[in-house]
């Protein structure tokens, strides 16, 4: 019997599918979909520009959006750029941060934190992970030094579903002078979030593993630290004055939000973060925790299964399985109307230090519930006696 039962607010779920990607995208639930739907239809106009009611009346339900998102994980509102997801905000500070140098990343990052530190010209270093797949922080303590600027973690990891303590990384890199920037994809659809709490320098996460559409995502900055940065990209809406000769700009956010903005998506990121809320991410968080158990407790007894990453890993679980490889077994699976991810999830320098090419991996939203496990049990089962 699990605590939260919300499977029928969801239209993507009909028919008995057991979807256990939403660590990859979430299902968007019935409010969602009529915020979209509204901001599309009845309510639709530009925004920032319009003299007439309805774009005046759209700017509102634009910057109210950005302060939803801003209070979802305690920041203000000038601190919440809208930006295209996750990617595109890690992309932000690497290419704008004005103080290039070291970054220190950990061996289990999603490529969205590592490649854009690589084009943006910093110099890499890596963290390496504790026995059970966790970020190791006295490694990370003993590496830091005056060089770094930044360091970047994965709040929550996207593979092994290991939770960071946020609190003591920041402390970590303040105690060099460095700043902490969070991955939170996989962090915010799974507990609490507040960056004044934690003390992080930047936060990024994507509207769409939290319930709400894709095509936008947040960077929360701290105030200082993006009034100090410089736009990474130009066109309308992010300036002061233009003159052929010379250019300047307006303040943050707005200065790194160039061109027509995501409006229809963030009125439904906004309409996300308020279904979240109402449930409740404790909740959220009790939930995901006792469908990981029950998930572990029924793949560990499995000889031919290797559970990978902690035990009380956030709402995400991967393995694999002896003499079947995480491709059939998605295949097979999808036959039994179960979807699974199976690949390298976008983190092949961890795949490299697990020493696999690839791994499945099941992974809860608030949506989720005991019989999909059951599904994925059955699933493996059949997929057993075929390749044996
Ligand atoms: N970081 C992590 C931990 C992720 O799980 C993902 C999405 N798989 C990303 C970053 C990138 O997010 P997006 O593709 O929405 O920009």
């Amino acid at each position: 019997m699990t605590a939260i039962d919300r499977k029928s607010e969801f239209p993507g779920l009909a028919g008995g599918w057991h979807y256990l990607d939403t660590a990859a995208t979430a299902q968007k639930p019935q409010g969602v979909i009529d915020a979209v739907t509204r901001a599309l239809g009845t309510d639709y106009a530009t925004v920032h520009r319009g003299v007439y009611g309805r774009s005046a009346q759209m700017t509102l339900g634009y910057e109210a959006a950005r302060r939803r998102v801003a209070a979802f994980v305690g920041g203000a509102e000038e601190e919440i750029v809208f930006t295209r997801g996750a990617t595109e905000a890690i992309n932000l500070v690497a290419y704008s941060y004005p103080e290039k140098g070291r970054v220190l990343l950990s061996t289990l990052e999603h490529h969205s934190n590592i490649v854009p530190w690589q084009l943006a010209g910093w110099q890499v270093d890596v963290c390496p992970l504790t026995d059970d797949g966790r970020i190791d922080l006295d490694a990370a303590q003993a590496m830091l030094t005056p060089e770094h600027t930044m360091v970047a973690l994965a709040h929550v990891s996207n593979v092994l579903g290991s939770t960071l303590d946020a609190t003591r990384a920041a402390d970590l890199a303040h105690a060099v002078g460095a700043k902490l920037l969070l991955d939170g994809c996989q962090a915010v659809p799974r507990m609490p979030v507040d960056v004044a709490s934690i003390g992080c320098d930047f936060y990024a996460f994507s509207a769409h593993k939290l319930y709400g559409p894709t095509g936008i995502g947040a960077l929360w900055g701290r105030a200082d630290l993006l009034d100090a940065m410089p736009p990474w990209q130009g066109g309308g809406s992010m300036i002061d004055k233009v003159t052929f000769p010379f250019t300047t700009y307006a303040p943050p956010p707005q200065r790194f939000e160039a061109g027509t903005p995501a409006i229809v998506e963030a009125i439904g990121f906004a309409a996300a973060c308020d279904y979240v809320d109402a449930i409740g991410l404790d909740a959220i968080h009790a939930h995901e925790a006792g469908l990981v158990r029950s998930l572990r407790d029924a793949l560990r007894p499995m000889n031919d299964v290797t559970l990978l990453g902690p035990e009380d890993s956030a709402g995400i679980v991967s393995f694999t399985m002896e003499g079947v490889h995480p491709h059939d077994l998605g295949t097979i699976l999808d036959e039994e109307n179960v979807a699974i991810r199976a690949g390298h999830h976008c983190a092949q320098p961890l795949m490299e230090h697990l020493g696999v090419s690839a791994t499945a991996r099941a992974s809860f939203g608030l949506y989720s519930s005991q019989d999909d496990i059951d599904a994925l049990v059955r699933g493996i089962e059949r997929a057993r006696r075929i390749f044996s």
